[in-house]
């Protein structure tokens, strides 16, 4: 059992958090799609998949948010990045109804951009953290039902 400790350290360094919970040194966002609509992906032109740029399939540079808009799913061959606000991390400050980025003053206690969310709490002007984007309402074109 002596290995434990060690890999435990080792575990939540590769993740970039702190053991104990408390803000981070470096953005643990790293690698982590935090803003869809600042994120590109690639289409084809009658496709239902979203691709990288490097992929065979890409023709139509677009962003994930419009991507996810439309529906498509990622391409299973070339892994374009997903968006998902439970692996988005923020941080709430100590009291107060906002979140935070890693680097802002008021960044305490971690947690994720769907939990913040989810506790009601509503980005930080100051650090600019992300919002939680959700697609769009789909455009009233099936028939409405009796
Ligand atoms: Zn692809
Ligand atoms: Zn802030």
């Amino acid at each position: 059992m002596r290995l434990l400790p060690t890999l435990l350290l080792l575990a939540s360094a590769t993740l970039g958090f702190a053991a104990d919970g408390a803000v981070p040194a470096k953005d643990p966002n790293a690698g982590v799609v935090t803003d869809p609509a600042a994120c590109e992906t690639w289409t084809t032109e009658n496709g239902t998949k979203y691709h990288t740029k490097d992929c065979a399939n890409a023709k139509i540079k677009t962003t994930l948010a419009q991507s996810l808009s439309e529906g498509d799913e990622p391409c299973k061959q070339c892994q374009p990045p997903v968006y998902d606000a439970a692996k988005v991390v923020v941080f709430a400050s100590e009291n107060g109804g906002k979140y935070h980025l890693f680097s802002c003053r008021f960044a305490k206690k971690q947690t994720t951009l769907a939990q913040a969310v989810k506790d009601g709490l509503a980005p930080c002007a100051v650090c600019k953290a992300p919002a939680l984007w959700t697609k769009p309402a789909a455009p009233a074109t099936a028939p409405a039902a009796k």
